[in-house]
């Protein structure tokens, strides 16, 4: 059987003519689909005999809502849902002045073994398809009635490691027949995986790419993310000047503020120094602490100075606002919980 959200509407509309149907169903059916009705039956401008024969190639993979939890302030959600296949995922909106923002999984776990992270506990299970990874928005769009304006490939799962899968996930939720988000809406974080980045800049999209660095050097690096034992710093920022040739996009690099491993006086200088000249952003995000481990976040006045530093050197950076702390938002904390409860640990 086939998610039918895993194909474009020029797909859908060849199968109709292999399958000696009109090929306008095509864009009926995708039209309710993304109008939120998901049995073929109630598509009610289709003859029964099409649907008999759809059903029998197709069905509509919507992950169920399993549970839902709310941050206090009511600007962020937490979503564990459930694929056909019982696998488990999250997903997080993040409610904005600006509208509403997605945080998608892509994968069911992941296998890049950042120290820090709970998404990667468990390994990868298996690749999202792009089918599903739209299905997280619409199921989350509809329990909250309103649009979606704006995602981040920024759940669990390294989005590089399930390439063809989230590219065509960005030509799928960009289309104007879909879910119609523009490409500058849409942000794109890798660990850094150094072929890829090349590969993604060819395609010459206009979505933001962010890069998880999280160290100056690669000696600290290692300490956090074993990928940096495969990819060089040197490689990375050769990488992302080539995205930036590409693309004229700014890029915008991810550093998780650990305290007493890579939050020194001495890192934010190193850090400026690695990323002068730059067309790009830094994110400092104070470390979301998990059980699992040991990381503790830095203290508010060492984010701060780190923060002037960066700007001292004339490299723009922000403190991610952190949100939804008191629901374990931060990367597959959640799912985690939930293994770990349904498992009895
Ligand atoms: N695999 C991709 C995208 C998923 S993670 C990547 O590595 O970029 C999204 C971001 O959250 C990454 O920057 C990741 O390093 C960061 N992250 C993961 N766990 C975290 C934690 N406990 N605290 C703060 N940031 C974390």
């Amino acid at each position: 059987m086939i998610n039918i959200l895993d194909l474009t509407l020029e797909e859908l509309k060849n199968w109709m003519k292999l399958n000696g149907e009109k090929e306008f169903r095509a864009k009926q059916i995708i039209d309710w689909v993304y109008k939120e009705t998901w049995e073929f039956e109630k598509m009610s401008n289709i003859p029964k005999a099409t649907i008999d024969k759809i059903k029998q190639e197709f069905f509509i993979g919507i992950p169920e809502i399993i549970e839902m939890y709310k941050s206090e302030d009511g600007n962020t959600g937490k979503y564990l849902l459930k694929f056909n296949d019982g696998n488990i995922i999250e997903t997080v909106l993040m409610k904005y002045s600006y509208g509403n923002s997605i945080c998608v999984s892509t994968q069911v776990g992941c296998r890049m073994g950042c120290k820090f992270c709970a998404s990667t506990l468990g390994g990868v299970v298996r690749n999202l398809t792009s089918g599903e990874i739209i299905g997280e928005i619409l199921a989350v769009q509809k329990s909250i009635n309103e649009r979606i304006s704006n995602v981040v490939l920024m759940g669990s799962g390294e989005p590089f490691d399930n390439f063809e899968n989230v590219i065509k996930f960005l030509e799928l939720v960009n289309c104007s027949y879909g879910l119609n988000i523009g490409q500058r809406h849409i942000t794109v974080s890798t660990c850094g995986l150094v072929p890829k980045i090349k590969e993604f800049a060819d395609k010459k999209l206009q979505v933001t790419l962010a890069i998880s660095l999280h160290a100056p050097n690669d000696h600290m690096r290692k300490e956090l993310m074993p990928i940096a034992n495969k990819y060089s710093i040197q490689e990375i920022m050769d990488a992302c000047k080539y995205y930036i040739n590409a693309t004229n996009k700014r890029i915008t690099f991810e550093y998780a503020l650990v305290s007493g491993a890579n939050d020194n006086i001495e890192c934010a200088k190193e850090l400026a120094k690695l990323l002068k000249g730059m067309l790009c952003h830094v994110n400092l995000i104070p470390v979301n602490e998990i059980k699992e481990n040991v990381f503790r976040k830095s203290t508010a006045k060492r984010i701060d100075e780190f923060n002037s530093i960066l700007k001292s050197y004339g490299i723009e950076s922000t403190v991610r606002k952190e949100m939804g702390a008191d629901i374990n938002a931060a990367c597959g904390q959640l799912r985690r919980k939930y293994l770990d409860e349904k498992s009895g640990v």
